[in-house]
């Protein structure tokens, strides 16, 4: 416990849940931890990135104190991301004090996204601080396709990292961002391999976000085209799954295995958002894809009160927009920011 946990308690049970004014409550934060990133994808970041310098990112008292605030006014879901969650210093220990939340029963879950590379050094402590399922990133099988996507990974960590994180437990999804040139012809092969190890597969189309050196329309797949082609060999069952975000599921009849389609683009999934998104500088964005933003770093080194804190929060969510507006053609990202500086 600490001394804000009860405070911030009292104030979800006197005010209620957090809602937006088109009455969608929001139930799930998306943690940035770093800006930071031991790889490079293509399609994430440019070649040469300049980092925040770290008097601009959140401490790690800052991160669970913001992140304790939201789990006090409803936040029944957290996902730490990045930037890669896992190169930030002291990680771990941002982990193990917020699986207090998950042991009192006030968090379902405590989770993080990563690139793997670092899983086999960190699985078994993930495990042991309560994570139960993480979402590892991975494009491609092939080594020499991954270090060029990645611009320099090395796939034999993300696969040792894997191995790890079963062998530890830990229930994987794998993520996957449909490349037309890049990766398009391997994804079958993904998916029949990722399922014959127990992993459920998403498929994610890229999404306008940041400068990032290389053409995204030019490498843009849609997935409704993908699906199609995946239903010319496999039977895909509609699954009712829905986790309140942007992910339809399927069951792969020939596999067995589930199966997740992210479509921002092609189909809009805004109405059931239940999410928002705070960045490793304490920027609260209440849609992945408009400009708008709080915030909520000033207040927290301004000395703001728990009460203070907890109305800016909802303040914010109150004017979540409608829904994004993302489209592949257009010259310019849609947003200017990374997904690694956002989370992804
Ligand atoms: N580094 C971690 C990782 O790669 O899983 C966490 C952060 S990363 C920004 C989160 C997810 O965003 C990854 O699955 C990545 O593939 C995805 N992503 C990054 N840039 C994207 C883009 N422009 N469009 C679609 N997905 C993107
Ligand atoms: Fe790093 Fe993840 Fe972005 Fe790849 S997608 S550059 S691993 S933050």
């Amino acid at each position: 416990m600490t001394p804000y946990d009860d405070t911030l308690a009292a104030d979800r049970a006197a005010a209620g849940p957090l809602i937006d004014e088109l009455g969608r409550t929001v139930t799930y934060l998306r943690l940035s931890v770093t800006d930071r990133c031991d790889l490079r994808c293509v399609y994430c970041m440019s070649e040469h990135m300049t980092f925040l310098p770290k008097v601009e990112v959140l401490t790690l008292e800052e991160l669970d104190r913001v992140a304790t605030a939201f789990i006090g006014l409803g936040t029944r879901k957290l996902r730490l991301t990045g930037g890669e969650p896992l190169v930030r210093k002291g990680m771990m220990d941002l982990v193990r004090g917020l699986s207090r939340h998950r042991d009192s029963g006030a968090l379902d879950e405590l989770t993080l996204t990563t690139n793997g590379t670092r899983l086999a050094e960190f699985a078994g402590e993930l495990a042991a601080a309560g994570v139960r399922r993480i979402n590892v990133s991975l494009d491609t099988l092939n080594p020499g396709r991954f270090r060029t996507l990645t611009r320099g990974g090395d796939l034999s960590k993300v696969l040792a990292g894997l191995d790890a994180a079963q062998a530890a437990g830990l229930a994987v999804k794998i993520n996957t961002v449909a490349l037309k040139d890049d990766n398009a012809a391997e994804i079958p092969d993904l998916i029949a391999w990722a399922h014959g190890r127990g992993c459920d597969l998403t498929l994610i189309e890229t999404m306008p976000m940041g400068e990032v050196d290389v053409d995204r329309t030019a490498d843009f797949v849609s997935l409704k085209d993908l699906r199609a082609h995946l239903e010319s060999f496999w039977t895909l069952e509609d699954l009712p799954l829905s986790t309140g975000g942007p992910a339809r599921y399927v069951r792969v009849a020939e596999t067995g295995g589930r199966l997740g389609f992210i479509t921002p683009l092609s189909h809009n999934f805004c109405e059931a958002c239940n999410r928002v998104r705070l960045t490793c500088t304490g920027t609260l964005h209440t849609c992945l894809g408009q400009d708008d933003a709080t915030d909520l770093r000033a207040l927290l080194r301004a000395g703001a009160s728990d009460a203070e804190l907890t109305a800016a929060i909802r303040t914010a969510v109150l004017g979540k927009p409608r829904g994004h507006d993302f489209q592949i053609a257009r010259a310019r990202p849609a947003v200017a920011r990374h997904m690694s500086t956002t989370g992804g």
